[in-house]
């Protein structure tokens, strides 16, 4: 790692100096058609190997702390072909997390079909996954902060315990970003983004990313050409953009989420908030240690039941009612329709945008009729 802090390299970390033709914007190059040089492959955008792509690369590993590093059409796209890299027919995988709800059909919808068995356990519960290990168990995914749950688990754990028996641990860092926690750092071997979140941030295109070492990052690259979902150049440009900005806008989200979490928590119309800010969340501590701020993502339950939840997100003024997460606009989401999986009917997800905290504080007294 460089030493620079985040605010810096999320500025400067894998850009080319001197910058090519002097611009300090990196240029797209839209082309797909390249003349090979002597001995060389010639670029490829399926292949994520334009020039835009490459500069976007390396971008990204410099701010995961990597060695290499994909950019994807979409989180998904980024998820799934890091499970494929390390998971063949026959293998068992260990899911430990609430899980994001597309990841969580991937598993259920598609791991069967590719052989692949899995276990889902509690990320907080250590013996959970000790008990799920089998001899063919091959990957552990997990999430930093649980989507919608907010939980965090033992993550320094997580990776050691995936290293000691030879399993590859993968990480989704999209609720985190790699402003809050670099998981590279704690030995995890991939980390993934919905780069559609934060690591844009402007709501405004579709995107993942995959970092790691040069050689887990080939095998990836190699199920990317396969199943033709590499970044187009025009997006990489876009994305190369948005991540100059990363830092100044999880820091204004965390300091909004916070914002919010403590004028929610104990307010008299609220049953419960989930913030790992909040000294009140079980694992506040686990998160403090690891952390450097805690996201822009809180859940929380009013009291009156899901009719008080669809009341209030429907009073709202500024959040936009969307299901999403990480851009600069807040917004909120009625997580409902998955109680079997755990999540209460009258959770409200609250995903803070870059507004001025007083104002948001303002708009959730109003709402709760203060
Ligand atoms: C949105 C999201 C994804 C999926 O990303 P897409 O870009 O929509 O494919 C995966 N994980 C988490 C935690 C997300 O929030």
């Amino acid at each position: 790692m460089s030493g620079e802090r985040f605010e810096t390299l999320a500025v400067h970390g894998g850009e080319p100096r001197p910058a090519p033709g002097g611009s300090v914007v990196h240029p797209i190059h839209q082309g797909t058609v390249y003349e090979a040089g002597p001995g060389g492959d010639a670029p490829y955008s399926r292949l994520g190997t334009n020039p835009t792509q490459r500069h976007l690369h390396r971008r990204l590993a410099a701010l995961e702390d990597a060695e290499d590093a994909l950019a994807t059409a979409s989180g998904m796209a980024a998820i799934s072909i890091a499970l494929h890299s390390v998971l063949g027919a026959g293998d068992h995988l260990i899911a430990a997390g609430s899980f994001y709800g597309g990841t969580l059909r991937f598993l259920t919808d598609h791991a069967e079909r590719l052989g692949w068995t899995f276990d889902l356990v509690d990320p907080a519960d250590t013996d959970a996954w000790r008990k799920a290990r089998r001899p063919e168990t091959k990957a552990f995914l997990t999430e930093t902060i649980t989507n919608p749950l907010v939980q965090v688990g033992d993550l320094a754990g997580a990776a050691r315990f995936a290293r000691e028996h030879d399993i590859a641990s993968i990480i989704d860092n999209t609720l985190a970003t790699p402003v809050v926690f670099r998981p590279h750092s704690v030995g995890f071997d991939l980390v993934c983004h919905s780069a559609t979140k934060a690591l844009n941030g402007h709501s405004d295109l579709a995107a993942g990313v995959v970092t790691g070492s040069r050689e887990r990052i080939a095998r990836v690259a190699a199920v990317m050409g396969a199943y033709g979902c590499a970044l187009d150049p025009h997006a990489a440009y876009l994305l190369s953009r948005g991540l100059k900005t990363l830092a100044l806008r999880v820091r204004q989200q965390h300091a909004n989420a916070m914002a919010v979490a403590r004028f929610l928590h104990g307010h008299t119309r609220v049953a419960e908030v989930r913030y790992p800010g909040l000294t009140a969340h079980p694992d506040h501590e686990r998160a403090a240690a690891l952390f450097d701020g805690f996201g822009s993502v809180l859940a929380f339950r009013p009291a009156g039941g899901a009719a008080a939840a669809d009341a209030l997100v429907a009073s709202l003024r500024l959040p936009y009612a969307a299901s999403s997460l990480g851009g600069v606009e807040s917004l909120v989401t009625r997580v409902a329709g998955r109680e079997a999986a755990g999540l209460p009917a009258d959770l409200i997800r609250f995903s803070a945008g870059i507004e001025a905290p007083e104002d948001l504080v303002a708009d959730f007294a109003r709402a709760l009729g203060d």
